[in-house]
């Protein structure tokens, strides 16, 4: 049995609970909540605030090799360009891994939970059996290239059903839609249709949106100048080359959306109703010195979720630092919202709102410490840290297992 009492407990669901106290078995689930009420000698008492397990909804593990590597952008076409020049040989494999073990350890340490992680290659699933954290492999499926289409979609599922059969969630999703093949899309879309989950990387800049109202721009130019076939030019904005092709019922993730419009906006929720808006502020910063639409979404009380894109273009893997950008930008959304994105939010974007997202009697979901909080206005400061304070589902398990 343990006692974790803090300034404020945020549950993920109501208001936060002043100098509140959770209460667990010692199995790690929550078995009561309350207030706090006399301190007793096994009470552990934090200054901050408590909430559940961080999902961080969108990642690219396998990019944790380029950390550093990648000279900040003005635009999405430039970023395109330097991931293009990288040398086609991979880094080692050692390399390769011993950077994504190090980026996991990361997210630990920054209290996240459940990772939503884009995989171009089978190399970090044994990493992944072995993590403490959740991952959801969304096997990315990209290329121009109609006729190479059959054999791709071919490799997706051979490196799909690999990871299922390592025991990791896993399903084919399309890159975005700027950068499949018609056949391609439509292969790909079908498959996540029938997973029920996708993500897709939407309107990342406003030059996503020219290649198709008019078939120019900086992303253009640079398909054009690398002989890259291109995408159909529709007259319309990028995003409605995607909402056809999605499932009404699909659990669908679209990420970044910088370059979204209120219409956009209204016709996507309209088709899309478990529709959420992943927003990766710090990669779009160093990507296209852009800002998403935070705004716009939280007028429209949006689904949004975090993520922090890959160390290709973050210089860390940690949601409460994304939330530190959004609440500097954006100081009027209270600090309660920007914890549902967070940790609710996302745990129902993945489909695991059982499991993770929310402190409730029977959870057990992770416990996180938020230190360095404005206690008095109930906001984020320049040195608010995470600190996990208590291991969620699947880290028991993986200890278990490691000691066995
Ligand atoms: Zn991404």
């Amino acid at each position: 049995m343990r006692h974790i009492a803090a300034h404020y407990v945020f549950t993920g669901i109501g208001n936060p609970i002043p100098m509140g106290v959770i209460t667990l078995n010692d199995e790690h689930v929550i078995t009561e909540i309350g207030v706090l009420t006399d301190e007793t000698e096994s009470t552990e008492f934090y200054n901050g605030i408590l909430t559940s397990g961080f999902i961080n909804a969108h990642c690219h593990l396998e990019l944790s090799y380029l950390r550093n590597q990648l000279k900040p952008c003005v635009e999405l076409a430039d970023f395109i360009g330097q991931m293009t020049k990288i040398p086609r040989r991979p880094p080692a494999a050692n390399e390769a891994l011993a950077a994504m073990c190090a980026a996991d350890a990361e997210m630990q340490r920054e209290g996240i939970v459940a990772v939503g992680d884009i995989c171009n290659t089978a190399g970090s699933f044994p990493l992944k059996r072995r993590s403490a954290i959740y991952y959801h492999s969304f096997i990315e499926a990209v290329g121009l290239d109609e006729i190479a289409a059959a054999a791709a979609m071919q490799r997706l599922r051979q490196l799909c059903a690999d990871a299922q059969q390592a025991g990791l969630p896993a399903s084919i999703t399309p890159h975005a839609a700027y950068s499949l093949s018609d056949a391609l899309l439509d292969a790909a879309m079908d498959a996540a249709n029938r997973a029920g989950i996708l993500s897709v990387h939407n309107q990342e800049c406003d030059t996503e949106n020219e290649l198709f109202t008019a078939g120019r721009g900086a992303l253009h130019d640079l398909f054009a100048a690398a002989g890259f076939p291109l995408p159909p030019v529709t007259g319309q904005r990028a995003i409605y080359r995607l909402l056809p092709r999605i499932a009404p019922s699909v659990r669908a993730l679209f990420v970044h959306n910088v370059a979204l419009s209120e219409d956009d906006y209204d016709r996507a929720t309209d088709r899309l109703p478990h529709l959420t808006w992943v927003l990766c502020p710090n990669s779009n910063r160093h990507i296209g010195q852009a800002v998403p639409p935070v705004d716009l979404l939280y007028r429209k009380n949006a689904r949004i979720a975090i993520g922090t894109d890959s160390l290709a273009s973050n210089s860390r893997l940690s949601v409460l630092e994304e939330l530190k950008s959004i609440s500097r930008r954006f100081p009027h959304i209270p600090l309660q919202t920007l914890l549902q994105w967070a940790t609710v939010n996302g745990a129902a974007a993945l489909g695991k709102e059982r499991e993770w997202g929310c402190l409730r009697t029977g959870a057990n979901a992770g416990i996180v410490l938020i230190e360095n909080v404005n206690l008095h206005n109930l906001c984020l400061t320049a040195d608010s840290r995470a600190r996990p304070l208590v291991l969620s589902v699947k880290r028991d398990t993986c200890l278990r297992d490691e000691n066995r």
